[in-house]
């Protein structure tokens, strides 16, 4: 017999673990189907909204009005937000079963991808994300350190990550003071030595990564000025073609900032931003063989091979030497394992079948992924949308065969979250601690001042 989940009688009731983008999304759509839902919003952090809060850049603040979209979303009747609640440890998906019909998981991907080259891990080599998270005062990252006393910066990758970390480096502190940037990294901006920051690429300049938006931003700094070699930019055949293809159009608007980058007047700038392609790190040493921090990297020549369209990087064997004392790898983010999921460990993703999560043997039912965490690190905020519908489709499809857990009510996630001592913070909490944060900046003149741990948060709530 059909359970009756959706009814009026017997709603039916998702579970959501990840409060991103793709989290929202996936409420959302539930909320517009036909059925009669109730969502319950699981965050392993005290605050929601996964990377809008805690990746996009602090001088990027119009994209992060994508929030008031999702508080309305937060507003809808049957919406509940469980912050501080880390699934697969504070619950386990088991426990979270017997309240919910379904799980989705939308946790994004928060780890990196690894170069694996020799001194990688000397001081001075960071990943982006740990940099991108400490400037955007994530808790975990508020006591990082970057030593920002050295002239020269290296930055792997030429995506829109890379374009983040480069421009917070060159931007003044004036420039960046009126953002949500956290305070311990405008105090140590201010602070900072850096003169030459150098995007390097593997592939060429008709394949870069990065938005024309994000690359223009370079020529329009108070007190830095690209300097790109005409050089970089010669092209082979092959990109020479995809850049006449028109459904190219956005990499050959990229290719003509950076030519018009080689005309700009140097004047008298104090930082320089480098646009360097066709080169990929081969190994990182320190300056002295007795230190363990960073002093230069070996970067090797490639040359492009491949038909247009489908060209990679491959070593001519020829290095060069670049002097940094600070390098970030920014070569894209990777999903971690949830205890109890399959893992898809190479692509750093839950495997599935378009959002039910599968491995190659069978579907797991009543078990959904969406956004970064189901098809890996790419798009914009926006794309999580389809991204989420796709998999909620699928959810209602299998409506009528889910398994309905056996205590369907919030009273009683509540009960076993206080009996395992879990605070967790709701929405209306996290509201008063959102206008505590704004009225916080508001004093030193910054859209927000965010507060960068679970107790300074709690504080508020007393
Ligand atoms: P991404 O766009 O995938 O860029 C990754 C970069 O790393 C590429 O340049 C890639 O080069 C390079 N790379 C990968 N493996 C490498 C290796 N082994 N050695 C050297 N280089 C390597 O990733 P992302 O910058 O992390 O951004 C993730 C997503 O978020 C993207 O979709 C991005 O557009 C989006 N995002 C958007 C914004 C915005 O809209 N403002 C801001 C931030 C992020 P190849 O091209 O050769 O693979």
């Amino acid at each position: 017999m059909p359970n009756e989940l959706g009814t009026n009688q017997r709603p039916l009731r998702v579970a959501i673990v990840g409060s991103g983008p793709s989290g929202f999304y996936a409420a959302e759509s539930l909320f517009k189907s036909e059925n009669n839902v109730i969502v319950g919003m699981f965050e392993r952090l005290p605050a929601p909204y996964g990377l809008v809060r805690y990746g996009v850049a602090p001088d990027h603040d119009k994209i992060k009005n994508v929030t008031k979209v999702y508080e309305k979303i937060a507003a809808r009747e049957g919406f509940s937000f469980f912050g501080n609640v880390e699934i697969g440890k504070d619950l386990t998906i088991h426990q979270l079963r017997k309240f919910y019909d379904a799980v989705i998981f939308t946790s994004g991907a928060e780890a990196d991808r690894k170069l694996g080259i020799e001194g990688e891990d000397l001081v001075g080599s960071h990943t982006a994300t740990e940099f991108v998270a400490w400037y955007n005062g994530h808790p975990d990252y508020r006591d990082r350190q970057f030593d920002l006393s050295c002239e020269s910066v290296a930055v792997i990758g030429q995506g829109n990550v890379a374009m983040d970390v480069a421009r917070i480096l060159c931007k003044t502190i004036d420039e960046l003071k009126k953002t949500d940037i956290a305070q311990h990294a405008l105090d140590a901006l201010a602070e900072s030595k850096i003169k030459e920051v150098h995007i390097i690429g593997r592939r060429g300049p008709a394949q870069a990564a990065f938005s024309s938006s994000e690359i223009k931003e370079f020529g329009e700094l108070e007190d830095c000025v690209p300097a790109v070699d005409p050089k970089e930019l010669e092209l082979n055949y092959a990109s020479q073609t995809e850049l006449e293809d028109t459904s190219n159009a956005a990499k050959k608007k990229n290719f003509d900032i950076l030519k018009g980058f080689v005309s700009v007047p140097q004047g008298n700038k104090q930082k320089k931003l480098f646009v360097q392609f066709r080169r990929s790190p081969a190994a990182m040493y320190p300056l002295e063989k007795s230190s363990n921090k960073l002093g230069k990297v070996y970067l090797e020549r490639n040359e492009l091979i491949g038909e247009p369209g489908q060209q990679k990087s491959r070593g001519t064997g020829e290095k060069e030497e670049l002097k940094c004392g600070l390098l970030f790898r920014s070569i894209g983010y990777r999903g971690i394992p949830i205890k109890g999921l399959p893992f898809h460990d190479q692509w750093g993703i839950i495997p599935n079948q378009e959002g039910r999560v599968a491995d190659s043997e069978h579907i797991f039912p009543g078990l959904y992924t969406a956004g970064w965490i189901k098809r890996g690190p790419s798009g914009v905020i926006g794309t999580n949308k389809p991204d989420s519908e796709e998999t909620v489709k699928h959810l209602l499809e299998d409506m009528s065969d889910l398994n309905p857990c056996k205590n369907p009510s919030d009273e009683a996630i509540i009960g076993l979250l206080k009996e395992l001592n879990v605070r967790f913070i709701s929405f209306e909490e996290w509201k008063k601690i959102d206008a505590a944060e704004i009225a916080r900046g508001q004093e030193s003149g910054k859209s927000r001042e965010k507060f960068v741990s679970l107790d300074e948060m709690l504080s508020v709530l007393e």
